[in-house]
């Protein structure tokens, strides 16, 4: 197997989880959805939660603590956060930053109309 192919498909493991991501999305659009990616058994998975964001669920998200805490006990470990912008505009927001540095975790984010994802990590950001 040649490099590029191996880096391929390491790719494509990575981010098995994507498309749950965004078929969880597409059930929440027009509100953002969100949910954990955690490692159990060596795999990456996502976990979608419920958002109790008391704004605008359309411009924010919370994700449930009782989701948070349920994910936490049956996974190995939590290692990403997601969310989606129903409004098909992959940047994250500032206090989309603010939360990723705060929670020191990676963060991505899905659209319900496209399958492209952004990722940003909490060293990447200087608050
Ligand atoms: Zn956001």
């Amino acid at each position: 197997m040649s490099l590029l192919v191996l880096v391929h498909l390491l790719i494509n493991m990575k981010y098995l989880w994507k498309q749950d991501a965004i078929e969880h999305a597409k059930q929440c659009d027009p509100e953002e959805s969100c949910g954990i990616i955690a490692i159990k058994n060596n795999q990456e998975k996502y976990y979608p939660c419920k958002n109790i964001s008391n704004e605008f669920k359309a411009e924010s998200f919370v994700i449930d603590p009782l989701d948070w805490a349920d994910v936490e006990d049956s996974v190995d470990q939590i290692v990403g956060i997601v969310h989606s912008h129903p409004q098909d505009v992959l940047e994250f927001s500032e206090s989309d930053k603010y939360s990723c540095k705060a929670i020191n975790l990676t963060f991505y984010l899905v659209s319900p109309k496209s399958d492209k994802i952004a990722i940003i990590q909490p060293d990447e950001i200087n608050a």
